[in-house]
């Protein structure tokens, strides 16, 4: 075996624990990719040394995983992830071991390995493969298998069927069907899975070159309905008029679109979840299908799925916020006004979000890539706007709260309202936005409003 594809650092690391008497392999997704042909950049390395000699050996180890016998070795700007051979013989809960327990040798740590591609080693420093499932076969044909029986593997880490559908759409690997007909029968053991974990994986499917491709074995598996139920809600939603797809494989072309054009997580989100609200908003008028007020819903919806799954709070915002915005229908009789109205709702700085995700909504439609010309002109429109005086908040204003008080305005909530309707005033015309013209316009308004 070539190990021309193995970091001089981490051969080095390897060297160090060879010359302490140790052994070291390179495991997990770095062997995978060398199989594959493909550029490692993630290295886990396995050793018989426990982490106390491990420890020993290096000036920078942090304990990262001490309770599963993991420390992260940082060696010359490298980082390596070493874990003494383990077996995992007692997962009472579907979440995790609850207590390691070494093994002797490197066969029987891969033994404890959820995949066959996933349970091979590379011996270091001779890169001698170890792999005693026939993982290189498994990779060489693009098979996810388990290793050993599949319902009782699945019954051990509950998170390993999700594991197997997010590998599936990164490597783009199929599932072989002993793995996919276990996952219906162990859903009680994944349905105990932490959030944080489940999360991680969704993240990793969200990322993948096509997400849809583990969404559909979700659902063909019950893992849709247990970890997304409005998502799988969707499917058999019909739109017909302007949409070829149900809610469901609209949404996951979209998000599809958004995976494939390398968008940020929360657009990608965005576009999974932007029609979630879409069967419990859907009203049949004079024969046509109706989703009034849908992006409400689906904005409330996405917002209770990403709180659950312990999103940070600045995804949740940024992708409810998307979702929440998506339905504008731009027309060049728009005025200024309501350009500048728009804008100020979505916020500059999330305009290029929400133009991403209505080209995937687009996609979503027909599954044809949205011509670039769709969203020119609204663009176009708010830079000209945005490049004209700007008024789109409050301290773009000619006048500031204390210019109010020397005219005799009390600061307090009717300072607040004041100063609101200038911006009304001034997003309206922007020639209004001087200071002389403002104090009259305050001066009258609080006067007629009896704020002074
Ligand atoms: P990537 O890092 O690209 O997601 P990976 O295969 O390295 O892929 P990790 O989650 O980093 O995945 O785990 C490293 C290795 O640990 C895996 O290759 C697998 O051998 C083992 N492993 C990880 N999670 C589990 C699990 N839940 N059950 C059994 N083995 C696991
Ligand atoms: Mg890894």
């Amino acid at each position: 075996m070539d190990n021309a594809g193995i970091h001089p650092i981490v051969k080095e690391v390897a060297g160090v624990l060879n010359r302490g008497g140790k052994q070291a392999f390179l495991v997990g997704g770095a062997v995978r990719d060398i199989l594959r042909g493909k550029k490692a950049h993630d290295w886990d390395l396995a050793t018989d040394a426990r982490p106390e000699e491990v420890t020993a050996l290096f000036k920078k180890v942090i304990p990262t995983g001490i309770r599963h016998g993991t420390v992260t070795i940082l060696y010359k700007g490298v980082s390596l992830e070493v874990t003494t051979f383990r077996t995992e013989s007692d997962y009472r809960d579907g979440r995790r071991p609850d207590r390691v327990e070494y093994a002797a040798a490197i066969e029987e740590d891969l033994s404890r390995r959820d995949f066959t591609m996933n349970a091979l080693a590379l011996e270091l420093p001779g890169a001698r493969l170890v792999d005693p499932f026939d993982g290189a076969e498994d990779i060489k044909r693009g098979i996810i298998r388990c290793v050993g029986k599949a319902e009782e593997r699945f019954n051990e880490d509950g998170l390993r069927p999700l594991r197997a559908l997010r590998f599936a759409s990164q490597l783009g690997f199929t599932v072989d069907e002993a793995a996919l007909g276990a996952i219906p029968g162990t859903l009680g053991t994944t349905a105990k899975v932490s959030p944080e974990r489940v999360r991680d994986e969704l993240d990793k499917i969200l990322r993948s070159p096509r997400p849809s491709a583990a969404f559909r074995l979700m659902e063909k598996t019950g893992l849709l309905r247990l970890f997304l139920p409005d998502l799988a809600a969707c499917r058999g939603v019909e739109q017909k008029g302007y949409h070829r797809f149900d809610v469901l494989d609209h949404s996951l072309l979209a998000c599809d679109y958004a995976a494939a054009q390398g968008f940020p997580l929360h657009v990608t989100l965005a576009a999974l979840f932007h029609d979630l609200g879409k069967p419990r908003t859907r009203e049949l008028k004079d024969g046509v299908w109706t989703f009034y007020n849908h992006e409400r819903e689906s904005a409330r919806l996405a917002e209770n799925i990403l709180t659950s799954y312990r999103y940070p709070n600045a995804i949740i915002h940024a992708a409810v916020h998307l979702i929440e915005e998506h339905m504008f229908f731009y027309e060049d009789v728009w005025t200024d006004a309501a350009v500048r109205r728009f804008i100020i709702r979505v916020g500059e700085e999330n305009l290029e979000d929400l133009y991403a995700l209505r080209n995937c909504d687009t996609y979503g439609m027909a599954g044809i890539a949205p011509s670039p010309s769709l969203l020119l002109p609204l663009m176009r429109r708010a830079d000209a706007v945005l490049a004209q005086s700007r008024a789109l908040s409050l301290k773009d204003l000619a006048v500031s709260g204390k210019d109010l008080m020397e005219t005799g305005l009390k600061p307090g909530p009717g300072m607040g309202i004041v100063l609101k309707e200038l911006l009304e005033t001034v997003v309206d015309d922007p020639a209004l936005n001087s200071r002389e013209k403002l104090l009259e316009i305050a001066a009258k308004y609080s006067e007629a409003k009896n704020l002074s």
